[in-house]
């Protein structure tokens, strides 16, 4: 084979729909899809927790609506942010309206100094990177950085805001103007912000329907086949004891994983893996039988330390379909340092005492059904090294014809649509050279 593809999640899956022909996708599992797995219990379906397809790119629409077909739904965002036993609309920075005075007291007087500071010029605008701590105090000042940014962002990052770099938040901050801020905290905000104000979800089957909707679309599927070693002299992948060959190889593997699978990695490539940092998340998937749960909230945040979750989200607010009957269901998020111990009984215990505490779960609501899933490498940690170690992994794999790409592969913070689009330019790029 021309290509050995590692993984048959959704970015392995368009690399090998892009290329058409002369390919090999190895997966581990006994099903492909890597996150983007459907999990059916009990007549709830679950995801690996909130798995919502966000589309920008005119490419990626047509790809996704022509995979889906009549089987895809439109939503409009509704999610919010419990804090100070409120909740108010997300996002945080242009929904103050409805928080304790105080709190909205903080935020604006935060944000006037900071905006005096950028005119002083007292602050460090022409930094090219800044730490996530230095950016959230020159945008929007101490106090929200205080009740919302460093508590929400430690707790789902699970490192300290000083520690984590700004070169992520492009595309996942909202930066509403300061009349937007201020009209915000005064009356309901009328406007809505972010990659995700709308997006899409399978009507049925959950985010799997995207991934067995491509399946047929693809030959030379391997499953069960995990690649455990890989040899750069001889250019073979080693799979339940068979040796593959390959002229280019696209992993999509994560990127820790790859190098460690390298049996031949030069020492000072081996060297920088060490400075790769990421967390993990679990996600506990609850079926309950009380109809309407928090009815037509899509999501929830919850900043605060004393819960243990960063998010929970109502699958049946996204589709009817998703649950059995008179049912609600639910998934709740919560961050790890990569190898923490947890377990899942405390995991599900602490929940559900934490949701009733904050009455998204009145007395009576229950986890009928549960399931925990675990995100071994979920969320990678954008530190001061991983920009600079990233480059040097990258043109040392591609001057191997390695292609390490998609969320994990490519060692980012990203969604399933730059996975769509990832696999394309690869295959694209593999193409055109052949
Ligand atoms: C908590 C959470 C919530 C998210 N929510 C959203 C959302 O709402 N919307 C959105 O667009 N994105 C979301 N994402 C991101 C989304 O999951 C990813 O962008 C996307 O699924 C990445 O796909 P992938 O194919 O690159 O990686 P993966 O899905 O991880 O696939 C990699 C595949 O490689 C296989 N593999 C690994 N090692 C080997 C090996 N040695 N041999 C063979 N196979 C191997 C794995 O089994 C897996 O199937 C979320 C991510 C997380 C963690």
């Amino acid at each position: 084979m021309k290509t050995i593809i590692i993984g048959a999640g959704i970015t392995g899956l368009s690399s090998a729909y892009h290329l058409k022909k002369d390919y090999l996708i190895f997966e581990k599992e006994n099903v492909p899809g890597g996150l983007c797995r459907t999990f059916n219990i009990s007549g709830f379906t679950f995801d690996f927790s909130g798995h919502f397809i966000h589309l920008k790119n005119d490419y990626s629409k047509k790809f996704v609506f022509s995979l889906l077909g009549k089987n895809i739904v439109a939503v409009a965002r509704n999610s919010w942010i419990y804090s100070n036993k409120s909740l108010t609309p997300y996002p945080y920075q242009a929904n103050l309206y409805g928080l304790p005075k105080d709190v909205i007291n903080d935020c604006l007087a935060g944000l006037i100094q900071a905006k005096i500071n950028k005119i002083l010029k007292k602050d460090n605008h022409n930094k090219k990177i800044k730490t996530f701590k230095t950016w959230v105090l020159e945008t929007f000042g101490e106090g929200f950085g205080k009740h919302f940014f460093f508590p929400y962002n430690e707790k789902l990052w699970t490192v300290d805001s000083s520690v984590l770099t700004d070169d992520w938040i492009a595309n996942f901050v909202p930066q509403p103007d300061i009349k937007d801020i201020i009209n915000g905290a005064f009356f309901k905000q009328q406007k809505t912000y972010g990659y995700n104000a709308s997006f899409f979800y399978p009507k049925n089957g959950g985010i799997q329907s995207l991934i067995n909707s491509l399946v047929p679309k693809v030959t030379n599927l391997k499953v069960n086949s995990p690649v455990n070693k890989i040899s750069l002299k001889d250019k073979t992948v080693l799979s339940n004891g068979t040796k593959y060959s390959y002229n280019n190889l696209i992993s999509t593997m994560p990127l820790p994983e790859l190098l460690e699978t390298i049996i031949d990695l030069p020492k000072d490539i081996k060297k920088l893996k060490s400075k790769l940092k990421w967390n993990s998340v679990t996600c506990l998937n609850a079926g309950i039988k009380t109809k309407d749960i928090q009815k037509d909230k899509h999501w929830v945040y919850f900043p605060e330390k004393k819960f243990s979750f960063y998010r929970t989200g109502f699958y049946h607010n996204i589709s009817g379909n998703t649950v059995p009957d008179n049912c609600s269901s639910m998934y709740i998020e919560a961050s790890h340092r990569h190898n923490a111990s947890t377990t899942d009984k405390s995991i599900i215990t602490d929940s559900l005492k934490e949701l009733k505490n904050s009455k998204i779960l009145k007395s009576g609501e229950n986890f009928a059904v549960k399931q925990v899933l675990h995100i071994p490498c979920a969320y990678v940690i954008y530190d001061k090294h991983r920009t600079d170690v990233l480059n040097k992994i990258n043109a040392f794999l591609l001057a191997n014809k390695i292609h390490s790409i998609g969320r994990y592969g490519a060692w980012k913070y990203s969604y399933i649509e730059e996975s769509i689009l990832d696999g394309k330019a690869t295959a694209e790029k593999i193409n055109n050279k052949s």
